[in-house]
């Protein structure tokens, strides 16, 4: 075990994620007399909202997801760390953190957690088996490969009923994620690949997007039902009041309102519905006394602080105040409100006292030139909405290259027909899967530990990955 470096003796901020919360305060503390480490479980920072165009081959991996180091790097102050955060002692006031079996215990003066949230099937983990979420870069690519591969075993199919459940496409979630991913997945099929494929007619792919709720959108209001109205215009079958009951290989069983179940064969099941806060939440609110809901967010004080804890500020998806949604922008404000309140303490000045969002507005994407967007009492949809979208959405992809590249793809994709990045390889697909069915043995021989996989040495008996 080693303890994390610091230097010069100044307050140690410690943050954790490289989210929106993580990257904003860290970026805000830029010139404050403090030392940063900035330690997250990937080495990346991730612009979530965009991973339904790497899933379905409009952008690479790296357009969304650029180098924390690399964004970080002229930032003196700051030094970043990877490693999966296990543990946080209040008491103590250190951050544990691993990585391969090295553990790094971080002792901090300020503390920021902004971990962000992951996907939550309600209690029936076993779903994710056969409808991956779509929360990392890993699930992005995995889902790419199973949407581009569905196509490709439907070509070879002979059996008519073997070719509808390959084509038929299930998205779980009428939110803005799911909304978005199902309307690429019908311009894919209609637009880019119509013509890829000799047997198969692919724009006969059907695409089902469900929700047990009873509208599309339902944040939007009035907008959801544009949106629904829409999304049937560019053929997706939407099927409200149906909740899914169970998921397998071969498809998906749901039971609508009226209580009747049914079954849809489809090969390629997504999950794009609900959220759980990092299990970090239950840790801090075990120790803090601060409650915990069911989706695991933890109740933070009007200051984005833990009671009794003012030196802990916990940002962004985890967190549960006034109702407060999980959209990026919440973690960004947050995240710079934690970097302001902890500059203001260091420096000697009172802290405001409460974080007050902004709402800037929201929005949701449908197909190319339609979306709908809604800012203050202003409701907009189609074209004008849509290239609110593309400005919004440029602005907030980090770096130059970056926003290059992506509005390279965008022409390629909406202006013409094509899908820059349709590379998935096997171990993108399979990957998720083997490591789930290896279990922490595979942890064991990742970091030089008993061969008890039986892999061959230079394999299982490496020291790095
Ligand atoms: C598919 C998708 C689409 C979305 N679309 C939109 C949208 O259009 N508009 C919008 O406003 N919002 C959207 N959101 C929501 C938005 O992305 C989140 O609200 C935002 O990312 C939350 O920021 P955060 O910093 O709290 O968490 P995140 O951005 O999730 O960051 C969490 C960070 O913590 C790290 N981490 C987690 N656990 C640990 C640990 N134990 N140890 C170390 N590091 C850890 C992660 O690696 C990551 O770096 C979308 C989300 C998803 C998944």
């Amino acid at each position: 075990m080693s303890t994390g470096q610091t230097t010069g003796g100044r307050p140690r901020v410690v943050i954790v994620g490289s989210g929106f919360g993580g990257l904003f305060a860290a970026q805000r503390l830029r010139k404050a007399p403090v030392d940063v480490t900035l330690v997250a479980k990937t080495t990346h920072h991730l612009f979530q909202p965009l991973l339904y165009q790497v899933a379905t081959g409009i952008l690479s991996q790296g357009e969304i997801a650029p180098a924390t180091r690399e964004i970080l790097r002229d930032q003196e102050n700051t030094r970043v760390v990877l490693g999966e955060v296990s543990d946080i002692d209040l008491a103590a006031r250190t951050v544990t953190s691993t990585v391969l079996g090295r553990t790094t215990v971080h002792p901090y003066d300020e503390l920021i957690v902004a971990a962000g949230a992951g996907q939550s099937y309600f209690g029936n983990d076993r779903f994710a088996e056969f409808a991956p979420g779509m929360k990392s870069i890993d699930d992005a690519l995995e889902l790419r490969g199973r949407i581009f591969g569905a196509f490709e075993l439907a070509e070879l199919a002979t059996d008519p009923a073997e070719i509808d459940r390959l084509l038929t496409f299930v998205v779980v979630g009428a939110g803005p994620t799911g909304v978005e991913m199902a309307g690429q997945i019908a311009e894919l099929a209609r637009r880019t690949l119509h013509r890829d494929f000799t047997t198969i007619d692919p724009s006969s792919a059907r695409v089902i997007l469900l929700d047990a709720a009873p509208q599309v959108l339902p944040p939007f209001g009035p907008l959801g039902q544009k949106a629904h109205k829409r999304l049937n215009e560019i053929g997706i079958e939407v099927q409200l009041g149906a909740m899914v009951t169970d998921v397998d290989a071969d498809g998906i069983v749901v039971k609508d309102g009226d209580g009747h179940q049914r079954r849809i064969p489809a090969a390629t099941k997504i999950w794009a519905a609900g959220v759980q806060a990092s299990p970090l939440g239950k840790q801090l609110g075990d120790q803090s006394g601060a409650a915990v809901d069911r989706a695991g967010r933890i109740s933070v004080q009007s200051d984005l602080t833990l009671p009794g804890h003012p030196e802990v500020h916990v940002v962004g998806d985890m967190i549960s105040l006034n109702r407060l949604p999980g959209v990026a922008q919440v973690a960004i404000q947050g995240g710079r409100f934690a970097a302001d309140a902890i500059m203001a303490r260091l420096a000697g000045r009172s802290t405001a006292p409460e974080f007050h969002y902004r709402d800037k507005g929201s929005m949701a994407t449908i197909s190319r030139f339609s979306a709908v967007a809604q800012i203050g009492k202003l409701r907009l949809s189609g074209f004008i909405a849509w290239m609110m979208w593309l400005v919004v959405h440029l602005a907030y992809i980090v770096g130059f290259r970056s926003r290059v590249t992506t509005v390279l793809h965008w022409m390629v994709s909406f202006l013409g027909r094509g899908r820059s990045e349709r590379v998935a390889t096997q171990q993108q697909v399979y990957g998720r899967l083997a490591l789930e069915k290896l279990g922490p043995d595979f942890e064991v021989s990742k970091t030089g530990g008993p061969g008890r996989l039986g892999l061959p040495a230079d394999v299982g008996g490496r020291k790095s990955a």
